[in-house]
C-alpha cells in the first residue's frame, strides 16, 4: 500500500472532509447545547410546571448549556428554570438520541416546540 500524501493528493482531502460531514463529534463537555423530551408532567418541588402563557402542564422540551436549564412549551413559551439543574438534566437524559441541530430554532422547529402545535399535546 502506498501512503497518501494530503498535501498534494486531492482525494485524500476529499475523503477527510467527507468523514467529517458523516460523522460529526457528538457534543459533550460544558459547552454543549442538549435538548431532552420531557413528554410528562415536570414536578419541581412538589409542584407541577405550568406554562405562564398556554397554561399547559406536560410535554416539555428541556435544553441544557453550561449549568443553565431552560423548560420550552408546545406554544414557544420559554423560561430558565433554576430548579432543574445540570444534574438533573444528566439523570434524566438516558438515551441521548445523537441528532444534531445547526441551531437553536432549527431544534425547536424540528421537534414541534416553535408554537405550531400550541395547545396540543403530542403523545
Ligand atoms: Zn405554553
Amino acid at each position: 500500500m502506498t501512503p497518501v500524501d494530503r498535501r498534494t493528493d486531492p482525494a485524500a482531502g476529499t475523503d477527510s472532509l467527507l468523514q467529517l460531514t458523516e460523522a460529526p463529534p457528538l457534543p459533550t463537555g460544558p459547552g454543549a447545547t442538549r435538548c431532552l423530551a420531557h413528554p410528562q408532567e415536570l414536578t419541581l418541588r412538589g409542584i407541577p410546571v405550568m406554562c405562564s402563557a398556554c397554561r399547559a402542564r406536560r410535554d416539555w422540551l428541556l435544553i441544557n448549556h453550561g449549568r443553565n436549564v431552560w423548560v420550552i412549551c408546545r406554544c414557544s413559551n420559554q423560561w430558565l428554570e433554576p430548579e432543574v439543574t445540570r444534574a438533573d438534566f444528566d439523570a434524566l437524559i438516558f438515551f441521548p438520541d445523537g441528532t444534531l441541530y445547526p441551531s437553536i430554532d432549527e431544534a425547536l422547529a424540528a421537534l414541534g416546540f416553535d408554537g405550531t402545535f400550541t395547545g396540543i399535546y403530542l403523545d
